[in-house]
């Protein structure tokens, strides 16, 4: 499981620095590496990305 970004996103880019794992860039869009996105398990208690998200397009896949 991984969170995504979509097209919803207005690229406030308030999510970025809130990665504990560094997984969020910004692209043509901002996107979030499925890789490295550990759904912010073991270090906070719900994924930041998705807590500071001001339009809430940010979505477990
Ligand atoms: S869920 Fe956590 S680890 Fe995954 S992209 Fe969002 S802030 Fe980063
Ligand atoms: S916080 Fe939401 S709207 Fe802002 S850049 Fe991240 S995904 Fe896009």
């Amino acid at each position: 499981m991984t969170m995504t970004i979509t097209d919803e996103c207005i690229s406030c880019g308030a999510c970025e620095p809130e990665c504990p794992t560094e997984s969020i860039s910004e692209e043509d869009l901002y996107v979030i590496n499925p890789d490295t996105c550990v759904d912010c398990k073991g270090h906070f208690d719900e994924p930041q990305c998705v807590a500071v998200c001001p339009v809430d397009c940010i979505e477990l896949v």
